[in-house]
């Protein structure tokens, strides 16, 4: 059974008491909520428990003696009415170690709400599943790069359309709730989640996460085309202290408000209707039953009209893990009165349970009906704008673009935007096709390098549904340059051994003799998929056995191109200098490989630029927009920050030039805005696109500043031999950040607008 093995603790110990809530959110739609209400006035306790009530699949699937589920899957009735008629069970997740097909799911879908479509129950089931980079538990659905790679697309346009495809997607396969996207900033490089997230800056985080929920949502009243979308894992989560997951970060208020929440309000702001609450603690207060967070900011102030679901199991950690309940009743009450509205049980016996401790904690007044009534109202709110109850069962003939070519098309080409340029000594690259070829490494002959975790399977190990027709990278380098071109040796390979992920040397005789008979190694290093505690690990150094291959080849003198597929920038730094070309690939998806050989033949363009600081060291990692301080060398100067690889980097094949950078005034009053026009050349005939980044500095301020921070960024097309001129407009909003008294401010003073190499000033006065 999923996870089951990894989330179970010790006892209890502290009792903790939280507030009852009594928040009735605001809304405009007030035909809709007087159904709600009458719904609701309609319910039993029991009923209304069980709607907060959340299984997992498995719990309702028919499976053999051994408890292992049966194929085709389908549902045990039995098991469906004791969950929804007698526990009066309201959602149901994601699906076992497996990906079904489309009439699977269809059997699945139309089983679970025939009770609804019967007249059996008074709401339709609300289905979620982990689709975080395309329908990944659906045969044949279209896989994306993981949201890293999304990320270095610095596209907001590939954002949406990958929206838009994976709701369509997820939809065909009968589910209208995605537990995506991961809104937490990337600045644990060590955890093992990395990959999930749009990088380390809070802005880009924010845009392209609210692109992404406009692509999944589509619009308020959502079709059957669109799916709800979830805000993951609200809030902190990433920040771990130690890098392990769902162990606790100390976040201060000023950092928490700067860097962590704004994706989570930009994301409210457009209209995301559903959030996840994070596993892990902040400041010692696990998230599920910090009341601040979740209803005073997150409901209250900034106005979130949907519900917030628990993370697996996170109700019972209360409990178990984190102690701050004696028993399990009061783990439940803890979390639903800080303002968690749904628990993500997930399994058997434990949600009948669950259901029986909440009717009782509801009958003695530990919580309130109103807080319960509240949580109801957000489920079945959610459910109406999904059009649930018109149309629980979708038309399942509905969808003819399933996994057709133009969505496959939209993957490859975020694919292509994504991959990116580290290195090409000597323009190494693109490559010709005359070249005698060694695909190497690990992570070179298997979808499941190029896909990472979350896919198919929960780790995203298991080969058995890869998806037909994609390439790995030996197959794509094949294809290009023919079987006679392309030799292949696997050099290392990647397993796990008691939870640690490990390599081991592969026939290395047949490595070191064909790197002989090669002009050119492509060398494919990375990671085995892993998420969650699984893949915890020690230090962020790439396994010795993995460089050792680039040295032997080195040791040839041969040139080497190094790949990496990898969820998370590993330390690499004694393999750079002597490498002629790095190429970062992330986790690109299905398409990965075929994107990867157009780029490196120079058929498409390079255009990804890194969405985090790539660390040259282990023991120093640091972040874009560290403060000076972190600039101070032992010998005075200010050039001590130096990782591998700067935010935003990436290297084009056009030479792109900023020629001019002008502001609109020297001198900005008040809610003025202010012009930055930048004048950017292509000194090359090869048409490319440039990904423009707008940084502000705050010279001096009343607390230690930023050294700098993003505030724009477009990717723009300019063609070869042409330039182009942008504008950008800022005004107030980007020059404030948290002073002294907790509130965001803005202060008098000189800012520095920097873009590429260009840098100019002005003086803000805030009268
Ligand atoms: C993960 C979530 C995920 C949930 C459901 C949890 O363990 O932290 O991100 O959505 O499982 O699979």
């Amino acid at each position: 059974m999923k996870k089951l093995s990894y989330y179970l603790g010790g006892a209890l110990l502290l009792l903790f008491s939280c507030k009852s809530v009594q928040h009735v959110a605001s809304t405009q739609n007030a035909a809709e909520e007087q159904e709600i209400n009458a719904i609701i006035a309609n319910m039993s306790i029991e009923e209304k428990v069980g709607q907060t009530c959340q299984i997992t699949l498995d719990v309702i699937t028919k499976t053999n003696d051994k408890g292992a589920a049966v194929n085709p899957a389908s549902i045990d009735v039995e098991k469906l009415n004791e969950a929804l008629l007698k526990y009066h069970v309201g959602s149901v997740l994601n699906v076992g170690a497996h990906t079904l097909t489309l009439s699977e799911w269809k059997g699945i879908i139309q089983s679970i709400q025939q009770p609804f479509k019967d007249g059996k129950t008074k709401t339709p089931i609300i289905y979620g599943i982990d689709a975080i980079h395309g329908i990944n538990y659906t045969v044949g659905g279209t896989l994306f790069p993981q949201e890293i790679g999304l990320a270095a697309t610095w596209n907001k346009e590939l954002a949406k359309t990958f929206g838009e495809i994976t709701a369509y997607e997820t939809r065909a396969s009968g589910i209208p709730w995605n537990f995506s996207p991961v809104l937490d900033l990337g600045r644990q490089p060590l955890w093992s989640r990395t990959f999930e997230t749009l990088g380390e800056d809070p802005y880009l985080v924010s845009e392209m996460g609210a692109a992404i929920i406009d692509g999944y949502q589509g619009g308020n009243k959502i079709d059957d085309k669109h799916v709800a979308a979830c805000m993951k894992h609200f809030v902190g989560y990433s920040g771990t202290n130690s890098g392990r997951d769902r162990t606790p970060a100390w976040i201060p208020e000023k950092y928490m408000k700067e860097l962590y929440l704004p994706s989570f309000k930009k994301a409210v702001e457009h209209g995301a209707l559903t959030v996840m609450i994070n596993s892990g603690a902040v400041n010692g207060i696990p998230g599920h039953i910090n009341h601040q967070l979740i209803t005073e900011t997150l409901k209250n102030e900034w106005g979130f009209e949907g519900f917030a679901v628990s993370d697996w199991e996170d109700f019972l950690m209360l409990h178990t893990v984190h102690r701050t309940a004696p028993t399990l009743a009061e783990a439940y009450v803890q979390a639903f009165n800080a303002g968690v509205d749904m628990s993500m049980v997930p399994l058997s016996p434990q949600y009948k349970e669950y259901c029986e401790l909440m009717v009782a904690s509801v009958k003695n007044g530990a919580i309130s009906m109103d807080r319960l009534d509240d949580a109801v109202r957000r489920i079945i709110r959610v459910e109406k704008r999904l059009g649930l109850f018109e149309q629980p069962i979708p038309n399942f003939e509905n969808y003819p673009n399933f996994g057709s070519k133009a969505f496959q098309n939209a993957s490859l080409n975020a694919a292509l935007e994504s991959i990116t340029l580290l290195k090409n000594e000597g323009n190494t690259l693109p490559l010709s096709d005359k070249q005698k070829v060694l695909i190497a490494g690990p992570t070179s002959d298997n979808l499941i390098f190029l896909n990472g975790a979350w896919t198919h399977t929960w780790q995203g190990v298991d080969t058995a549904y890869n998806t037909k027709g994609c390439l790995t990278i030996r197959q794509a380098f094949e294809q290009k340059i023919g079987k006679e071109n392309c030799l292949y040796a696997k050099g290392a390979e990647l397993y796990s051994e008691a939870d640690f992920e490990k390599t081991r040397f592969v026939d290395l005789a047949d490595y070191k003799q064909k790197l002989t008979q090669a002009d050119v190694v492509v060398l494919c290093l990375g990671e085995l998929p892993s998420t969650e505690k699984p893949g915890d690990i020690v230090s962020l150094q790439l396994a010795e056995e993995q460089r050792e291959l680039a040295k032997l080849a080195y040791e040839q003198k041969k040139k080497v191109i190094i790949v990496l597929l990898e969820a998370r920038p590993r330390i690499i730094h004694d393999i750079v200098a002597p490498a002629s070309a790095i190429i970062q690939g992330y986790l690109p998806g299905d398409y990965g490989a075929s994107a990867l050989v157009q780029l490196i033949y120079g058929e498409k363009n390079f255009s990804g630029k890194l969405p985090y600081t790539y660390p040259k060291f282990d023991g120093i990692i640091e972040f874009y927009d560290h403060p000076r301080s972190v600039d101070r060398s032992k010998s005075g100067d200010f050039s001590a920050y130096n990782p591998e690889w700067d935010f935003g980097f990436g290297l084009s094949y056009s030479q792109f030039q900023y020629e001019s950078l002008t502001l609109s005034t020297d001198e900005l009053h008040g809610n003025d805005s202010i012009q930055v026009t930048v004048r950017i050349r292509n000194n090359s005939p090869v048409w490319g696109k440039e990904v423009i980044q707008l940084f502000v500095s705050d010279d001096f301020a009343s607390l230690i500043p930023n050294g700098k921070s993003l505030k724009r960024f477009s990717k723009t097309d300019i063609p070869g031999n042409d330039f182009i001129v942008k504008t950008f407009t800022l005004s107030k909003e980007d020059f404030m950040f948290v002073g002294p008294n907790g509130n965001f401010i803005v202060e008098d003073g000189t800012f520095t607008i920097g873009v590429g190499p260009l840098r100019k000033t002005f003086h803000y006065h805030q009268k």
